[in-house]
C-alpha cells in the first residue's frame, strides 16, 4: 500500500496510531493510517483517493460511542475533530461535523437560543451526534435539526432536510448511506440566558450524580428494549459489578460499562455478550448495542 503520508503531504496522517489514545473507552488498536484533515476539500481529497483505490473508510467524530477492537482498523481511518468551526445567524447554530456538540449548545446558549439543552453533556461531536440521531432527557438532535450538509461515498456533497436525515432512534440516513457529515444547522427559538444557562446546569447535575463519569466508557451501551429500560433490566439481572479483564459493569449506571484498570476492546465485548445472554435467559428480552463496535476484533 502506498505511503498515504507521501501521497498528502499537507495533512497530517499518522501511520500504525493506536485509536485508544481517542476513543472513551480508551481500548482499540491502531489505525492503518489516521488522518487529521482540517478543510472539507482534504477530506474530500482523502475520500476520492479512497474511492479511486478501493480502500475502506472509518470516520470519527469524538469516539464516544465506539468500541475499535483491539487489531485496529484497516486502511484509512479520520478524525474530524479539527473541523470544529460553530456559527451562528439569527435564531440559527450551524456547526462543523467535528464540533462537539457541548460547546455547541453553550454557543447556542451565549446567543440566548433554546432547543439544544438536553445536549449539553453528551461528549460527542456534531456529526456523531447526527450519525446516533444522539438524545438525552426528552431531548433528541432531530427536534432541532434543521438540515445537514453530507459528503457521499464518491466525493459528492448534498444537503439533507430534516426529513432526507430519516431519523429514528438512534437512527439517521446517515447509517445508510455512508455518508460523512460535513456540518449541522440547528434551528432555535430565541430564550433567556439564565433559564437556558439553568436547565443546562441542572441536567449536567442529574447526570454526573447517575452516570460513572470519572471512569472511560462509552456511555448507555444497549438500547432501549420496546416497553423496557435496559439498565433496569442489567441491574434487576445482578449485573452490576459483573467483570471481565478490565471492563466492568457500572455499580453506578447499570446501563454503562467501564474501563476500571486497562481493559481491552476484547473484555468490553465479552462483559457485553454475557449482559446479553444473562438477561435474555432471565427475562427474555434482546439486548442490542448501541455502541458501535467496529474494526479488527483481534
Ligand atoms: C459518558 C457518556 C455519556 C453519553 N451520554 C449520551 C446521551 O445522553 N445521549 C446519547 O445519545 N449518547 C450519549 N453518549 C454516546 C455518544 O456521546 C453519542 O452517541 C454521540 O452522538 C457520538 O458522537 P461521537 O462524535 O463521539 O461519535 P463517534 O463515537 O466518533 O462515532 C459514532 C458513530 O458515528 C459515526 N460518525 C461520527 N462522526 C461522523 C460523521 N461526521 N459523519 C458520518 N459518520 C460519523 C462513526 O463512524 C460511528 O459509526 C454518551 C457517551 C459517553 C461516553
Amino acid at each position: 500500500m502506498a505511503n498515504l503520508m507521501n501521497e498528502f503531504p499537507n495533512i497530517e496522517i499518522k501511520q500504525d496510531e493506536p485509536l485508544m489514545n481517542y476513543t472513551y473507552t480508551h481500548t482499540g488498536g491502531p489505525a492503518d493510517w489516521l488522518a487529521f484533515p482540517e478543510t472539507i476539500d482534504q477530506v474530500r481529497e482523502l475520500v476520492n483517493y479512497v474511492h479511486e483505490h478501493k480502500m475502506s473508510l472509518t470516520v470519527l467524530g469524538n469516539a464516544s460511542n465506539l468500541i475499535v477492537g483491539d487489531g485496529g482498523i484497516d486502511d484509512l481511518t479520520i478524525i474530524l475533530t479539527r473541523l470544529n468551526k460553530v456559527e451562528v445567524h439569527d435564531n440559527k447554530v450551524t456547526a462543523q461535523a467535528g464540533a462537539s456538540y457541548v460547546e455547541t449548545t453553550k454557543a447556542a446558549r451565549d446567543n440566548k437560543l433554546t432547543g439544544l439543552e438536553f445536549a449539553a453533556g453528551i461528549p460527542g461531536s456534531i456529526g456523531g451526534a447526527i450519525f446516533m440521531n444522539a438524545g438525552a432527557y426528552g431531548g433528541e438532535t432531530k427536534n432541532v435539526v434543521s438540515e445537514a450538509t453530507v459528503m457521499l461515498p464518491d466525493g459528492t456533497i448534498t444537503h439533507l432536510s430534516n426529513e432526507e436525515l430519516d431519523f429514528g432512534y438512534r437512527h439517521s440516513s446517515v447509517q445508510d448511506n455512508n455518508g460523512i457529515v460535513l456540518d449541522a444547522t440547528f434551528t432555535l427559538e430565541p430564550g433567556n440566558y439564565d433559564e437556558i444557562k439553568a436547565k443546562m446546569d441542572d441536567l449536567n447535575e442529574r447526570r454526573a450524580a447517575k452516570q460513572p463519569l470519572d471512569l472511560p466508557s462509552c456511555g448507555s451501551v444497549f438500547k432501549r428494549p420496546a416497553g423496557y429500560y435496559a439498565g433496569k433490566l442489567i441491574h434487576d439481572a445482578g449485573l452490576q459489578g459483573y467483570t471481565y479483564g478490565g471492563a466492568q459493569v457500572s455499580t453506578k449506571h447499570a446501563g454503562f460499562i467501564v474501563n476500571i484498570d486497562h481493559g481491552t476492546a476484547a473484555d468490553y465485548v465479552n462483559v457485553i455478550h454475557h449482559v446479553q445472554k444473562t438477561v435474555k435467559e432471565k427475562f427474555g428480552v434482546t439486548l442490542e448495542t448501541e455502541v458501535r463496535i467496529i474494526g479488527r476484533q483481534d
